[in-house]
C-alpha cells in the first residue's frame, strides 16, 4: 500500500464524522450500544468492538490501522509508552518455566524486564551476542519461546541478520521480537524479513514532536489477538485518545522529518569524523561501520541517531564540551524535532546503578530538524571547550 496514502487517509472515514479533515478526539470511556444482540457481539470480541477504551477507541483505531499497514503486519496494539509495547508483548508469549533469548546491550528497560522483573514470575533470560548467528542458536534451551533482537540498537547501532534470525527461529519454533524503534517503519520493515512482533517506542519518530509517551505493537492478527487476550486488557496500558490523535499528526510529517534528520545527520557525522578531539563515528551507514553491508541490505536509511567516541575519556573535559552546546540540549531520548545530546560519562558511576556496556567516552547525537550549519556551528565551539581545562 502507498506510504502517503497510509500517513495521510487509511483508517479515516471522515463520512462518519462530518467530513471532518482532522480525525476527531473521541474522549470517551464508553460506548452506547444499539441491542443486546449488538451488546454481546461487542463484549465477545472487544478487540474489534467499541465497548470500553481500555479494548478499543475509534481514534486510536485509526492510529492501529496506519501503524500496522506501515509495518506490513495485519494489526497492531498501541501501548501507553515503548516500555509498555515491550513489556506488554512479551507478557503475552510467556508463561512460568519458559526462557528468553535476547540481544546482549538492549534498551535498558527492556534488559529490566527480561533479567530483574521476569525472573519474580519464573521466566528466565539469556543475553547474546546478537552478530553471531551461531551464538543465538547455541543459546535456544528446550523451553525457549522467544527470540527477542533489538536491531539497530540506539547507542552502538549494533545490527541483527534479521532473515536469518527469523529463519532460525522459525526452525526452533520461537516468536521473533524487534525493537524497531532506531529505524521507524520507514527504514526497516521487520516482517518483511520474517519477524513475528514489531516494536516501537512511538514517543520517538513516529510521534516525533516530544510531546507524547506510546508505543506500539505489531504483527499477525493471531498473535496480536493474544496479546491483547492475555495481557494487554489485564495490563490495561492503554493510550489516551488524545495522545493517539497527535501521534496520527505526527505521523503526516514522518518521512520528510525521517529525511531532513538523516541528511543532516550525515553531514554533521562527516565533519565530525574529520575533527581532532573524534576519536570515532559510529554511524550505521557509514563505510568504516563494521556492519554497514548489512545495515544497506534490509534498512533503507538510517535517521538522526549516531555516536561518536571522543579522544578523551575524561570526564570533565566531555562534560565541558556538553554542557557549553546552546543548540544541542541534555536530554534522554530523541526523534523529536530538536537535536540532543547525551554522553555516556554522565550515567557512570551513579549511585546503586550499574555502570552502562558502553566506553565512558561514547556521546551520543540525535539529530533534529534545526540547520545542520547552525548545528555544526554549536558543536564546533562545544568541542573547542574540551582541550581548554
Ligand atoms: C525510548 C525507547 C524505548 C522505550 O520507549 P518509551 O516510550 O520511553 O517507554 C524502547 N526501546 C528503545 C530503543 C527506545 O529508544
Amino acid at each position: 500500500m502507498d506510504q502517503s496514502y497510509i500517513l495521510n487517509h487509511l483508517g479515516e472515514e471522515r463520512d462518519q464524522y462530518f467530513g471532518a479533515i482532522a480525525p476527531p478526539v473521541i474522549q470517551s470511556s464508553n460506548f452506547a450500544l444499539t441491542s443486546i444482540a449488538h451488546l454481546r457481539e461487542a463484549m465477545l470480541a472487544e478487540f474489534d468492538h467499541h465497548l470500553y477504551t481500555r479494548g478499543n477507541n475509534p481514534t486510536v483505531a485509526i492510529l492501529r490501522k496506519k501503524i500496522a499497514a506501515l509495518e506490513g503486519t495485519e494489526d497492531a496494539l498501541i501501548t501507553s509508552s515503548g516500555a509498555a509495547a515491550i513489556a506488554t508483548a512479551v507478557l503475552g508469549l510467556v508463561q512460568l518455566g519458559d526462557h528468553v533469548v535476547c540481544v546482549q546491550n538492549p534498551y535498558s528497560w527492556t534488559r529490566h524486564l527480561l533479567d530483574q522483573f521476569l525472573p519474580r514470575f519464573g521466566v528466565s533470560a539469556t543475553f547474546v551476542d546478537g552478530t553471531d548467528l551461531a551464538v543465538i542458536e547455541n543459546a535456544i534451551l528446550p523451553n525457549t519461546r522467544v527470540l527477542f533482537l533489538e536491531s539497530p540498537n540506539t547507542m552502538t547501532f549494533g545490527l541483527q541478520d534479521l532473515a536469518a534470525c527469523a529463519a532460525l527461529a522459525k526452525e526452533h519454533q520461537l516468536i521473533t521480537c524487534i525493537d524497531n524503534s532506531c529505524s521507524s517503519p520507514l527504514f526497516q520493515k521487520p516482517a518483511a524479513f520474517g519477524i513475528d512482533l514489531v516494536m516501537h517506542s512511538a514517543t520517538k519518530y513516529l510521534n516525533g514532536h516530544s510531546d507524547v509517551v506510546a508505543g506500539v505493537i505489531c504483527g499477525s492478527r493471531q498473535l496480536i489477538q493474544q496479546i491483547f487476550d492475555r495481557a494487554y486488557m489485564v495490563l490495561g496500558p492503554i493510550i489516551s485518545p488524545s495522545d493517539a490523535a497527535l501521534i496520527i499528526r505526527g505521523l503526516r510529517t514522518l518521512p520528510l522529518r525521517m529525511e531532513r534528520s538523516q541528511q543532516s545527520a550525515a553531514i554533521l557525522a562527516e565533519r565530525l569524523s574529520l575533527h581532532p578531539a573524534v576519536q570515532q563515528v559510529i554511524h550505521p551507514w557509514r563505510n568504516d561501520f563494521p556492519q554497514s553491508e548489512l545495515a544497506k541490505k534490509q534498512m533503507t536509511g538510517t535517521g538522526g541517531l549516531f555516536s561518536i567516541l571522543l579522544h578523551t575519556t575524561d570526564p570533565k573535559a566531555i562534560f565541558r564540551f556538553v554542557e557549553s552546546l546552546h543548540v544541542f540540549l541534555l536530554a534522554v531520548s530523541w526523534g523529536g524535532h530538536e537535536s540532543l545530546i547525551f554522553p555516556v560519562a554522565a550515567v557512570h558511576q551513579l549511585p546503586g546503578k550499574d555502570d552502562p556496556p558502553f566506553p565512558v567516552n561514547l556521546v551520543r547525537l540525535y539529530i533534529g530538524l534545526e540547520d545542520p550549519e547552525f548545528l555544526w556551528a554549536d558543536l564546533e565551539q562545544g568541542l573547542s571547550r574540551i582541550q581548554t581545562a
